[in-house]
């Protein structure tokens, strides 16, 4: 990365910016993606639905009311202030940080995150290391043209806290002290999950730990459920299926083959809202 970084900003939907590097590496361009526009917290995301609930997917249908603290508060967001249109502030954002479709195609994306760990046992005290071996893994995100490093200094945040800490952080997702969401920049993973995935989890917690980094990390970077799960003659799961609520197929926490195929051709969303509506893919 010798070239000095190009830096540029690029508006959102909801009139706000997300501030991006360009850096040329190797020929090829990259494009470093370390803040979202997103309230930091208290904000939205996509969940993964709690046990028995009676669709596959997340709830998203858009508020129409705001939160009190829609206005964002960060600081970072003011150095690309000059892209900011007159959309009124009560106005919820339909994505936080997403991007005019299409600006992030053919272009691989480096994520900066920052990890937060809000408990402290033995059996949590892995998390950064195992979330970034996750991700950093060849079976992961990579091959689509994603690659994860921590920088604390970005707004977009993985949190490992308690149920009802994550219910917070998930509204006006519905995590129910059960599931984990990824809700504008802040992914909120349930520590009790992480200690011991589910009742009906069919592989090990390490497998459970791995789907769960990827999956809510692949709705960060703009990915949705699969229009149906687990039809017949699949083998197993999709990663972006949710299989914390119950299993069809059996357990799996990486890509498939075709679910890498469709990172790649992604939509241009990094930290969407819960409002946010992109494709959902279907079954090759
Ligand atoms: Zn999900």
């Amino acid at each position: 990365m010798g070239a000095a970084p190009l830096r540029r900003s690029v508006a959102t939907a909801g009139g706000l910016a997300l501030v991006i590097t360009l850096a040329a590496c190797g020929g090829r361009q990259a494009t470093e993606v370390t803040t979202s526009s997103a309230p930091p917290l208290n904000a939205t995301v996509t969940t993964d639905p709690p046990p028995v609930a009676a669709t596959t997917t997340a709830t998203m249908a858009p508020t129409t009311t705001t939160p009190a603290s829609t206005t964002p508060t960060a600081a970072t967001t003011t150095t690309a202030a000059t892209t900011t249109t007159a959309a009124p502030t009560t106005t919820l954002p339909s994505a936080t940080a997403v991007t005019t479709p299409g600006d992030y195609v053919d272009q691989d994306l480096v994520i900066h995150l920052t990890f937060r760990s809000e408990v402290d046992d033995v059996s949590t005290e892995q998390f950064e290391a195992i979330a970034m071996a996750t991700l950093t893994d060849a079976r992961g995100w990579g091959p689509a043209g994603f690659t994860f490093v921590v920088d604390n200094t970005s707004d977009l945040t993985v949190v490992l806290a308690e149920p009802g800490r994550v219910d917070e952080l998930c509204l006006p997702l519905e995590t129910k002290s059960y599931a984990s969401c990824q809700n504008g920049a802040v992914v909120a993973l349930n520590a009790v999950r992480w200690r011991s995935a589910t009742s009906d989890w069919d592989s090990t917690v390490d497998e459970y730990r791995r789907y769960l980094v990827t999956h809510e990390v692949g709705h960060l970077i703009g990915l949705r459920h699969p229009q149906e799960r687990c039809p017949a003659g699949a083998p197993k799961s999709a990663v972006m299926e949710p299989q914390t609520g119950g299993l069809v197929c059996p357990g799996n926490g990486w890509p498939l083959k075709w679910e890498i195929d469709w990172a790649m051709n992604r939509p241009a969303v990094v930290g969407p809202l819960p409002s946010w509506d992109g494709p959902r893919p279907e079954w090759p």
